[in-house]
């Protein structure tokens, strides 16, 4: 089973901004009504830049049972991210999660 699924911290800890050419109602898969406009070129999944972010579309516990709820649709910075990786092992940091077992 993937580490994501017990964790989630990266969905609750950083922006999340992608072109809008991936959102549905420009062509896209990105669901328009989880993310909002930053300027005329680049939205933001919506809740990334709250004081404490957490993506509208993250459904569960972090640390606990997580899943994305619009997996198959998720914009390019999520496929991005990968497990183990820097951004990642920061920000279950920021979350009290212990680093993955390598
Ligand atoms: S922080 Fe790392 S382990 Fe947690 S969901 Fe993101 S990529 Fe997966
Ligand atoms: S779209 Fe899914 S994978 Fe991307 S930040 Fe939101 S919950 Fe996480």
């Amino acid at each position: 089973m993937s580490p994501c699924q017990q964790c989630g911290a990266c969905c609750a800890s950083y922006r999340v901004d992608f072109s809008i050419h991936e959102l549905d109602e420009h062509g896209g898969r990105v669901p328009s009504g989880l993310a909002v406009d930053v300027n005329d070129a680049i939205c933001r999944m919506r809740g990334t830049d709250h004081a404490r972010p957490r993506c509208a579309a993250l459904v569960g516990t972090i640390g606990q049972q997580v899943s994305c709820g619009i997996y198959e649709w998720r914009p390019n910075p999520c496929h991005e991210l990968e497990a183990g990786s820097d951004a990642c092992e920061r920000a279950r940091a920021r979350h009290g999660l212990p680093p993955l077992p390598h």
